[in-house]
């Protein structure tokens, strides 16, 4: 296999087992199908889908990298760490992420009583017909609700005018810190990568500053070519990841063939003069 920058690796996606609608064992076929040479399902919080998928992407002959993607409280905003490549059994890691999904049913009661008021009525029970694990229910699920009931036309307005900060159905949450997540990633064996920084709502000081934690906490990458970025974006984090010397990633963050604007194994390769993020782990690869 070919380890190199122009490998279409896909490093970043969602199952049921997460926010996303299609199983591990379907999205190993469409990454197959759409010409991915290397993938990581990367569910929220959450690895009891690691199995599955390692096992499909083996039977398709598609090279494996286990994933997740752990919610992070920064600088009072909520930031993405995808892991890669780390050791699906490890104890620590296991308990930190049960520990993360743990708010989330408190969270979602109280969302449910937020567009109560609002008058979007039987949210929880509405959101719970999408999870597919009980343990994870998410702002997408209730987006998906709100689409089905016809509040909104598409999920991308639900969270323009519902789920996030200062509209009526969003609800603050404290996720992990960051130093636990990475900590957890890397004791694992694995690396920690950045998700897409460009989503984040930072002054250039916030993210210099979660930039250099995250390098000081023993983070290695960032994800530079992702569905959540523009092109100038692509450009922008590049940058940054030679000037903290970081690994570059990329993935699609691809969660529902209906949702989603960027499927499994579309988007540009990396640019050449990044190290990937699969140099560093081409021990890992199943
Ligand atoms: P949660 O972890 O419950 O806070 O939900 C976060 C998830 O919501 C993200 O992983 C995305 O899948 C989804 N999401 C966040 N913002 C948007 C948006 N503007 N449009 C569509 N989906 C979004
Ligand atoms: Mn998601
Ligand atoms: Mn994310
Ligand atoms: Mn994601």
């Amino acid at each position: 296999m070919p380890t190199s920058n122009i490998l279409n690796a896909d490093l970043h996606c969602h199952s049921v087992v997460s926010d996303g609608t299609l199983t591990p064992e379907t999205l190993a076929e469409r990454a197959k199908t759409n010409g991915v040479e290397l993938w990581a399902l990367t569910d929220h919080d959450e690895i009891g889908g690691q199995q599955r998928a390692a096992a499909a992407a083996k039977a398709l002959g598609l090279p494996y990298l286990t994933g997740t993607e752990i919610s992070v409280t920064f600088a009072g905003e909520t930031v993405h760490i995808v892991g890669l490549g780390f050791d699906p059994d490890d104890a620590a890691m296991l308990q930190g992420l049960h520990n993360t999904r743990g708010g989330r049913e408190q969270r979602a009661r109280e969302m449910s009583d937020s567009l109560d008021k609002a008058g979007i009525h039987g949210a929880y029970e509405g959101a719970l017909k999408f999870v597919g694990n009980p343990e994870l229910i998410s702002r997408t699920h209730f987006a998906r609700f709100l689409v089905e009931s016809g509040v909104c036309r598409e999920t991308n307005e639900v969270f323009r005018k519902y789920l996030t900060e200062g509209k009526p159905g969003y609800v603050p949450h404290r996720w992990a810190t960051l130093q636990n997540a990475v900590s957890w990633i890397t004791q694992a064996q694995g690396i920690a990568v950045i998700a897409h920084p460009g989503r984040y709502n930072f002054t250039p000081n916030e993210e210099y500053a979660l930039f250099t934690d995250f390098k000081a906490h023993g983070g290695q990458g960032v994800e530079v070519v992702t569905g959540s970025h523009t092109k100038a974006e692509y450009l922008k984090y590049a940058e940054t990841a030679k000037e903290f010397g970081l690994a570059a990633s990329r993935g699609s963050d691809f969660h529902s063939p209906d949702e989603s604007h960027t499927d499994l194994g579309a988007l540009p390769l990396l640019p050449g003069d990044l190290t990937p993020v699969w140099e560093l782990l081409a021990d890992r690869i199943r």
